[in-house]
Formats: structure tokens, sequence, C-alpha cells
């Protein structure tokens, strides 16, 4: 074959971005880089060649970003947190270049699914749940708004368990996403730095008579950066985020190793590099485990270093640090970096206390995520002192000269003294990780409206009084990126065919598609496309569990982490009384449904696993009753994560968004739902509300008690038996449960559950059961009346365009960071003077 002559430059395989160059790309790429001929590529091979012919196009952006970066006014954002839930990085770079169909032809034209080889992709799982996902659709959208910014987190080599179910019970497997390589990363060994533990600190005078605190560490790590590219949409901005790994600061500890020991001193080795090796499985409680506290500190000791050296890089001296740097705390995690640039400032450049302390409260801002009170972070002094025993001492004098303000703001009131400390008292004294980022920062907000009031009227309420200013809310929001346009093709295409492709940058612009609710033909489209995602979740419903769905039932989902307060066992007592009506009655009209359940319990979360076995055990009754089989069906889809997601956003008819009102901070799934067509069934609780102000008071069904009925009716004596009472149907529902009907025959395995529901009931299960059923007879009611429901669905995502995260970010960066947009001009090697050495040598000096 012969080939077309080529108007583009000749390293034009590693930038163009045409079909036919593409396709030649990736051959090159499984041949040198894979080191395959064609014929004998595995999978994997296809799925890497394809990722470096992809990464070599994000390079080149990511050079000409570095290069527009250098020196210019604007500060960086410097985003801080434990966790980055990613998902898999080849189909969103596809989607943010824009080549898309170019590589699907490309692929095609070789013979090639590109399906097949998106799936080959084992996603970084670095994250628990919303809060890590949040952190990623953060990234995607500061991009996408050109804004520099840094992400700092964890190089976990084991990112959150895949789960596995095992007769009904969830069996937690190590995940090993690293095994086949990582394409996205580089190592960036030169910039790796030092971190010390441990130890005890001196105090000493110097030279120059000056009081002085040097900390001598029990041990020190290297922290070794890597960097993965963060591509916008359609824009040439490529941002960082930047993952530490711990390392040994020597492979071998030759005097051990001399002494013949050497396992001895492998050992150390192995030791340090614990350190990251896995990512805790917690979502909302919190452990004083030692080596978390680590971790903590490790990564953000490497971030400020690093911000430090970039500081030094663009010849900027340490007092301007906050003018450089916004730098975000996502949740208390990364607090302690509060401590450690204190340490920094006074300790090792010298600079006078209060100069210190303004430049951190002027760099900082802290992103509150929780109203629980078990996922409050909180050191036990000893522990904190044994790890970190210089920020202990900076946390004590911190402290003493706010308390010294609050005693005289609040002359006489000790209680409030013993509130605001940051070191909580009462029992065992523990450092109180909030107190910390809040007094620390010069920003302050919560996640959405409601959790931002409770937060100022509840859990921050002292700090609220002390400085009402720091305060501000901002709703969380999710990228239509990876969320629409990757996730939703079909929904993509219709909604681009009918008000064009701006919505994918600008997502208030959904609203253009409100008229198209009335159009039956749209309708019809919009039907038949959200059919088309039922059908593939069928397969991947019949792949992975072996039960076969019907694709024109109503799919009522509930996928997000396992918690006693996100109630899934709320919906579990729904399906439980359907299936006893139509027990007690055989031709009891029910609309038909496929009940959707997947999430992730923590391992050490008793009661979230055993609700898991809930669920699997009532799903093995209803599905297996020849009388109910073919109305319900109840489904455990293993795993959740990035990907799943993905695939049953999309796919969802009805969405269950149950929390107890005043427990969940936000929610993002509810907004994924909302842009995907599925209408929310929901709680007036965190976002929830919000979106259905957004989408309308028809396309949103909301049920229970609000978050001040639920305070009242606990401060009037709450008694959840009362209900069981006088609710025959509940009755009825909790009467089969402790018959052990869904247990075979078994009338303890649920107990715990269900007694201590009728006792104490803390998530309010019994008094939102009413309202809950009832309000499902509205959606079934809904839901039968099919362009009543395609309408709805429609509406839904033309109004959900406020929850993008690019207004969140945008808000953020006019609220709190203050930084402004950096356009990126795209860089050639063949027409750009920085390619050529010359200028490099020059550049170095
Ligand atoms: C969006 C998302 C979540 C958060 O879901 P909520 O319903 O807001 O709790 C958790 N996990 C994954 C994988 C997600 O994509």
């Amino acid at each position: 074959m012969k080939e077309a002559p080529r108007p583009e430059h000749a390293d034009d395989t590693r930038t163009a971005l045409s079909s036919a160059t593409i396709r030649r790309a990736f051959l090159d790429h499984v041949f040198h880089t894979q080191g395959k001929l064609p014929g004998h590529a595995s999978q994997n091979d296809l799925y890497q060649a394809l990722a470096h012919t992809v990464r070599d196009r994000l390079v080149q952006r990511w050079i000409s970003t570095a290069e527009a970066y250098l020196g210019q006014p604007s500060r960086t954002v410097a985003y801080l947190s434990a966790e980055f839930l990613m998902g898999p990085h080849l189909g969103n770079n596809l989607v943010n270049l824009g080549i898309f169909d170019e590589v699907r032809a490309a692929m095609a034209a070789l013979g090639l699914d590109l399906d097949q080889i998106l799936a080959q992709e084992d996603e970084p799982g670095l994250g628990n749940g919303g809060l890590g996902r949040l952190a990623a659709c953060f990234m995607d959208s500061l991009a996408t708004l050109e804004i520099p910014a840094l992400g700092y987190g964890i190089r976990y080599e084991y990112g959150i368990f895949q789960q596995t179910i095992i007769d009904g019970m969830q069996v937690e497997k190590t995940d090993t996403w690293l095994r086949n390589g990582n394409p996205w990363e580089i190592q960036r060994s030169e910039w790796a730095v030092q971190v010390r533990l441990g130890g005890h600190s001196e105090h000493y005078t110097d030279d120059r008579g000056h009081y002085r605190v040097r900390w001598v560490p029990a041990k020190t790590v290297v922290g070794v950066p890597f960097d993965s590219p963060i591509l916008g949409y359609r824009v040439n901005t490529v941002n960082t985020l930047r993952l530490w790994r711990a390392e040994a600061t020597e492979a071998f500890d030759f005097h051990t190793f001399n002494r013949g020991d050497y396992l001895g001193a492998v050992s150390k080795k192995v030791t340090s590099e614990n350190l990251t090796k896995v990512l805790y499985p917690n979502d909302e409680t919190q452990q004083g485990k030692e080596l978390r506290l680590e971790q903590q500190y490790f990564f953000v000791a490497c971030s400020l270093q690093d911000m430090l050296r970039l500081l030094a890089a663009d010849g900027m001296p340490v007092t301007r640090f906050h003018e450089k740097f916004a730098v975000q705390l996502n949740d208390t995690h990364p607090a302690v970096g509060i401590a450690e640039l204190m340490r920094l400032l006074v300790d090792e450049h010298d600079l006078p206390w209060d100069e210190a302390w303004d430049i951190t409260r002027r760099a900082f801002a802290y992103t509150n995520h929780t109203l629980l009170p078990e996922a409050l972070e909180q050191w036990p002094l000893p522990l904190f002192g044994r790890v970190l025993p210089r920020h202990l001492e900076i946390i004590f004098e911190i402290n003493a000269r706010f308390l010294d303000e609050v005693r005289i703001r609040f002359f006489g009131d000790e209680s409030r003294l013993a509130r605001l400390s940051l070191i909580d008292e009462r029992g065992e004294r523990h450092v109180r990780m909030a107190n910390l980022a809040c007094l620390g920062s010069h920003a302050i907000n919560g996640v959405a409206e409601l959790h931002s009031r409770l937060m100022r009227e509840d859990v921050l309420k002292d700090i609220y009084a002390m400085w009402p200013e720091k305060f501000t809310s901002i709703t969380n929001g999710v990228t239509p990126r990876r969320w629409l346009a990757l996730s939703n093709p079909r929904l993509t295409r219709l909604v681009t065919q009918a008000i064009g492709d701006g919505w994918i940058a600008d997502l208030d612009r959904l609203h253009a598609l409100e008229p198209f609710a009335e159009d039956a033909g749209f309708r019809q489209e919009w039907q038949r496309a959200r059919r088309e995602n039922k059908l593939e979740l069928v397969t991947l419903i019949r792949d992975a569990t072996g039960v076969t769905v019907d694709p024109d039932s109503m799919f009522d989902v509930m996928v997000k982490r396992i918690h006693e307060y996100k109630r899934q066992h709320l919906a579990v007592l729904h399906i439980i009384a359907l299936y006893h009506r139509i027990k007690s009655d055989p031709h009891a009209e029910i609309v038909p449904r496929t009940f959707l359940f997947a999430g992730k319990a923590a391992p050490g979360y008793h009661y979230a696993k055993l609700m898991i076995r809930f669920i699997t055990s009532v799903a093995d009754v209803v599905n297996r009753d020849p009388q109910v089989r073919d109305r319900l069906k109840v489904v455990f889809l293993p795993n959740f994560n990035v990907s799943y997601g993905q695939r049953i956003y999309p796919a969802a008819d009805l969405a269950e968004q149950i929390s107890l009102a005043g427990k969940e901070a936000s929610g993002t799934g509810n907004m994924k739902f909302a842009m995907n067509g599925a209408i929310n069934i929901g709680t007036m609780d965190g976002a929830n509300i919000e979106l259905r102000e957004a989408v309308g008071a028809d396309n949103f069904f909301p049920f229970g008690l609000t978050a001040p009925e639920v305070y009242a009716l606990r401060a009037d004596g709450y008694d959840p038996a009362t209900y069981y009472h006088e609710n025959a149907q509940l009755r009825a529902v909790i009467d089969l449960i402790h018959q052990g009907f869904f247990s075979r025959g078994d009338p303890v395995l649920f107990r715990p559950q269900f007694d201590e529901h009728l006792r104490n009931d803390p998530y309010l299960l019994m008094a939102d059961f009413a309202s809950y059923v009832d309000c499902q007879q509205h959606v079934s009611a809904a839901f039968s009346d099919t362009p009543r429901w395609q309408r709805m669905s429609v509406l839904s995502c033309a109004r959900s365009g406020r929850f993008s995260s690019d207004r969140a970010i945008r808000e953020y960066c006019e609220r709190i960071w203050k930084v402004q947009a950096v356009p990126v001009r795209l860089l050639h090697r063949a027409s750009g003077a920085p390619w050529h050495m010359e200028e490099m040598k020059e550049r170095r000096g």
C-alpha cells in the first residue's frame, strides 16, 4: 500500500490528530513501546499502545502549559486531597482532546474495537467515594477553565479494595491497579524530597542569639512524585496531578547489611515503603491509626516542599508564598499542612511567628465535608506527639495564642474556650483537626446550602461566632465531560443534534433543551437512547451476576457507599413491602421494577456489611419466587467504581437519594443521575434540596422528615415502636424479617439490625417509612404515564446545568482563591524556539 504524501511534520506521529496519523502512531507504539508485532499484541498491549499514542498528544500540551505558567502572575491552586478517585483516563482524554471519532475510526481500520480497548484500563481507584470523586471532577474543571492548578495526593500502591460477593457477603480483594504498569504517569525522581517522622525537638540559641528549634527525627523517608497529565476540555491546558510515593532513603541499610543481616536491612526499606502501600478503606469514619497520620503528614510535607521549590524557581521569597499559592484542604486529611507550613517558615526559614501565621492563613482554605461526629478527625495526643513531636509544639503555640484572643473576645466564657480549643481535653486528650483547619484558613466552606447552614449552626458554630466572614457555601458539582459526554454517548448525540455542543463546556446551555420536552418525536428518540443504555446494563448485570432483568421494567437504582446514614435498608423495606403486597394479593397492580444496588462497605463496618447481606438475602427470595419474579428483581452488582458508574448512571430511571435529612453533606450521585435523565427520589438533604429547586418540584420525588423536623422529633423523645404498632404495612415487613423469612428461617441474622431499629432507630427508618412508601406509589404512577416520565426525564437533564463542577470551580476561584485563567498557546516542535537545546542551555544559565 502506497501512502499519500503528508502535509504534516516529521514529528506528527506524536502530535497530529487525524485518524490516519493516530493509526500510524498506534502501530508504532505496538512495535516500539510494547515490543510486539501487531499480530501478537495482547489486549493489554493494544491498550498500552493507544494510551501512549494519546499521552504523546497530551505531553505536547503539558509542556506548552508549563511554558505558559512560567512566571505568570496569577496564583496557582494547590488542591490537597488524600483521595483522587480519577476513574479510567483514556476515554476521558479522548473526549477532552476531541478525537473520540478519529480514534474509533483508526481502531476500526485495524479491525479493533475501541470499547474493548477502553475496557482494558485498570482504573486508579485512589479514593473511597464522593470526596475523592469530587477532587477528580475539580481537576477536570480546573483544567477546562484554564486555571493554573496542581493536585497533590498519595500514590497508593493499592487503591480501594475490589469487592466480591461470596454467599451474599462482601469479601475484599486487593486492588493491584499498577500490575500492568501505568502509562498515565511520569516519575519525577529529580524532584524527590525527604520527609522526617518521629523523634524529638531540640530548643537552642543560634549564633545570632535567636531562639531556635531543631527537629531530630527518628526516621526519614523519601517522597517521589509521580505526575499525571490532566487535560481540560478542548483547551491546551494540561495541569498536573502530582502523587507521592514513599521510598526508603537508601535501598539498603549498609550498617545492618554489613553485619550480615540482609533481611533486616531490606525490612527497613519495606517499612518506609509501607507508608503509601494502601488507601484506608473507611468512608465517613475516622480511626486513630498511626500509619494514617503518617500518610497525611507525608503527602502534605512533600507537597509543601514542592511548592517552595516552585516558588524559588519563580525567584520569589518564601514571604510571598500566599501570593503564589492558594492551598485548598479537601477535608481535614491534609490539615496538618497548616502546622507544617508554620514549621517551614519559622524553624527553617527563620521568619517571625506572626509573619508566618499571616502567610499561612492567607494561603490556606478549608472545605468541610461532613456533619457526622464519627467522621471528624481527632488524633490522640500521645500518638500525634510520637509521629510529629515538633508539630504538636506548634499546635500548642497556635492554640495558646488563639485562646488568648478568645478570652478577650468572650470574657469569662470558659465552656466556649474548651469547645474552641485545638485540644479536646475531655477524657483522653485529642488534637481537633477541624478546629486547626478553620483556624489556619482564611475561608471555610460547606458543600451544599443545607450543609453549610448546619455547619454554621451546629458542628462549627463556635468558630462561626468567631469569624462569620470566613464562611461560605459552594455546592458541589460533577464534570459533564466524564458523566455525560463520555458515559452517555447516545444522549450526548441527541442533545448535540438538538442544541449544538456548547453545553459540554457551558452546562447551563442545557436549558435550550427544555422546549424539546414537549416534542413527541424528540421524546421518543430520548426514550430509545435511554432504552439502549438500559439494554447494555442488562448485559452487564447478566455477565456479572447471572441475573436476567427486564429492560422495560423501571430501573430503580441505589449506588453509593453502603452506610447506615444513607439508608440502603430503607430501600429494602420498600422492596419487602411490595413483595408482601404481591404475596397477599397476587393480582395487585405493581409497576415492574428492577432494584439495582451497588456500593462498597468499609471492611470493619459490621452493620454496613450486614446491610449488603440483607440486600442479597432479599434478592435471593424475591428473584426465586415465581409469583413475583417477573415483576420484581433485586440485584446487587459487586465492586461499584467509576467505570461501573459510567454504565449505571445513564441507564437508571429512578435514583434513590434517601439519607436521613441532615446527614448527607451534598451527594454528587444525585447530580450525575439528573444529568443523565434519571429522576431522583429523595429526602430534603444535602444538594437534593437545590436539585429539586433546579429541576422543578414536578421532576423530583421528595419524601420524609426535613432536617428541622428530625431535630424536633428527637427533642420530643422519638419512639420508633409506635410506628411499628400503628402501621400495619410496616409491621408486616418487620415481622417477615423477624421470622427469618429472608434468612432461611434464621430469626437471628438480621435481628441486631432491626431490634436496634425498633428500640433506638438512630436513622429514623420507622419515622420515614410511610412517607417513603407513599412517595414510591407516586413514582409508579408517574412511570406508568410514559409521555409524562419522558418529559420529566428531558427536563431533569435540561435543568441540571447548575451542577457542573465548572460552576463550582468558578465560585472557588472568585470567592476563595482569587485566581484567573491563563490561556495556553500550543507549542510545536518545528516552530517553537523552546524546543531547541540552545534555548534550554540559555535558560539554565
Ligand atoms: C459519584 C460517586 C460516588 C458518590 O455518590 P453519592 O451518591 O453522592 O454518595 C461514589 N462513588 C463513585 C464511584 C461515584 O462515581
